[in-house]
């Protein structure tokens, strides 16, 4: 052991000398940097990265105290960072029929009848992550329910969050019948020829059903996120953004991080609308201010909504969709928008913009680029950002790198698109056409023109698994019109790393593997630089460390 030294300002006092805590070793080191560096090991003291480099220099740091993980030759990375997720209904719907990637009418009911009869003292049973395409015409309806759930009452969300569909017991519970009239921005399906409801609601429609749905207590949404951190701990995740929700979700964040239980940092926005006023900016500041600048637990960024999604024909395009006369209607007008967005950029608020539709898009950039002409450059920079951008003009790419405005998206969405392409009919396609799928999910073309990416799941909409988004970045099949869609596993994995860790304001303290950050790692257990993942479960977790601590360790035999 080395005798003990003068910390250095800023240093804690150090008794054990320069032995680190823990080292990672025998590993293919990927930094995380632009250049591509690499190394074979990694040295850890307290919460921090002390040392990056060869087995020998690392070795030196070998203590009688330190925890050595043997990487067996697998990637290291610096901590995932899902920069788009849900997190808190991601942990709910843990507990729920999981429906994500079945392509047929027969395994969804089969998956649901088995969930079922496993909870038998359950009242309800929920599920979620239904694709449009197992069912004919794109819609499900109560009675393909009822055949396997005829006596509790069942609901099961869609993957995109955007319909539910119930069987006979919830429409009857919450009293939908044929003489119920749509809410305004929602749609109970009913049949053509009885008028009766079909058990497809759509949008606002969903809202009916709260009333009898069981109440989600304190202590469940406590247990959900107990539950989504250990899911995240599984699959090499140590950073969430979470897109979306209120300052009571961000106190939950923070009870969790006070009594030790939440080890995966978590940024998180509130959700914004055209009501949202200066009052409400003034509550929201004093929450940030409160936090702090806590690398755990830590806002200063607003979430909004700018349109709906394709598959409803509710993202708002520039030309009218291809089976129909409506182009879709954003969620508020441009001046609305642009006014919203001044005022959180005056205020030195991130904005974050989920912008589906080409014209969505559009007006996004537009209401960034009037809030960077009126008002000064906030004091930490602006970085402005896009949600899922899933199909754009192409005047619309450069502006990305012009105004210095983040592309936040989902390689798994691409996937998702594809799979709704099955047969009969896939509402994804078909609802923009051949043109305008051909610059759906942009990201290579916006990072050609310059501009800044972030990839994250959009989790529980699409799997949680980094691995899959990883595969499908790396694997994406060119597309119409040319251009090379997949990437680099460097880049890939950046896309996981330190992209979003710039997309947080935090490269300079995560995202990238040397001395002085963060200690969150992802082990790996081979190294897909070498050998890249041809499916999307070739991409395994054998260990996640997460400030300083193993948090996860892949079971043996696995
Ligand atoms: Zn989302």
């Amino acid at each position: 052991m080395v005798a003990a030294c003068q910390p250095a300002p800023g240093e804690t006092a150090d008794p054990g000398g320069d032995a680190a805590d823990l080292i990672v070793t025998n590993g293919r080191v990927f930094v995380g940097d632009e250049q591509g560096t690499t190394a074979q090991a990694v040295a850890i003291k307290g919460h921090l990265i002390t040392r990056v480099g060869t087995e020998a220099d690392i070795a030196a740091l070998r203590g009688p105290g330190t925890r050595v993980i043997d990487a067996h030759g697998g990637t290291v990375a610096p901590g995932f960072n899902d920069a788009h997720v849900h997190f808190l209904s991601g942990g709910q719907s843990l507990g729920d029929v999981d429906l994500a990637g079945l392509t047929t009418l027969r395994e969804v009911q089969a998956a649901i009848s088995a969930f079922a009869s496993s909870k038998p003292a359950d009242d309800w049973v929920k599920g979620r992550g239904w694709l449009y395409s197992p069912f004919p015409g794109g819609s499900p309806t109560r009675a393909q329910l009822d055949e396997i759930v005829p006596d509790r009452p069942a609901v099961m969300t869609c993957y995109d969050g955007h319909s539910v569909w119930v069987n006979s017991r919830v429409l009857a519970l919450a009293g939908i019948t044929r003489d119920t009239p749509n809410p305004p921005n929602g749609v109970i399906v009913k049949d053509p020829k009885t008028g009766e409801p079909t058990g497809h609601l759509k949008e606002a429609a969903m809202d009916l059903i709260d009333p009898v749905l069981p109440k989600v207590t304190d202590d469940d949404r406590r247990g959900a996120l107990r539950a989504a951190v250990a899911h995240a701990l599984k699959y090499g995740i140590t950073s969430i953004q979470n897109a979306g929700g209120s300052l009571e979700d961000i106190h939950l964040f923070d009870q969790a991080r006070r009594a030790g239980e939440l080890r995966v940092r978590s940024y998180l926005a509130t959700a914004a609308t055209s009501a949202t006023t200066e009052a409400d900016v003034d509550r929201m500041d004093a929450l940030w201010k409160q936090l702090g600048d806590d690398p755990t637990v830590r806002t200063g960024i607003v979430k909004m909504f700018a349109d709906g999604v394709i598959e409803s024909r509710t993202a708002a395009m520039l030309a009218p969709y291809s089976n129909s006369a409506s182009a879709g209607e954003p969620n508020l007008s441009a001046e609305e928008l642009t006014r919203i967005v001044t005022m959180f950029d005056k205020r030195g608020w991130q904005v974050q913009i989920h912008a589906i539709g080409d014209r969505a898009i559009r007006m996004a950039l537009d209401a960034f680029e009037h809030a960077a002409k009126v008002n000064p450059a906030p004091a930490r920079g602006r970085r402005h950002r896009l949600e899922h951008i899933e199909t754009i003009d192409a005047a619309d790419i450069p502006r990305f790198a012009a105004l210095g405005v983040i592309a936040s998206q989902q390689p798994m969405h691409v996937a998702l698109g594809d799979m709704n392409t099955a047969k009969p009919s896939g509402p994804w396609p078909d609802n923009i056409g051949p043109a305008r799928a051909s610059r759906a999910w942009a990201w290579p073309q916006i990072r050609a023109a310059g501009g800044r990416i972030a990839f994250g799941s959009d989790w529980p909409v699409a799997p949680l698994e980094v691995g899959q988004g990883l595969w499908l970045a790396i694997n994406r099949v060119s597309q119409a019109g040319g251009q090379a869609q997949s990437m680099s596993v460097a880049d890939a994995l950046r896309g996981y790393t330190s992209w979003p860790a710039y997309a947080s304001f935090d490269e300079l303290r995560k995202g990238t593997i040397a001395a002085g950050m963060l200690a969150d790692l992802v082990v790996l257990t081979s190294d897909i630089t070498a050998k890249p993942p041809t499916r999307p479960d070739d991409v395994v977790v054998s260990a996640t460390i997460f400030d300083g601590q193993v948090a996860y360790e892949r079971p043996p035999g696995r």
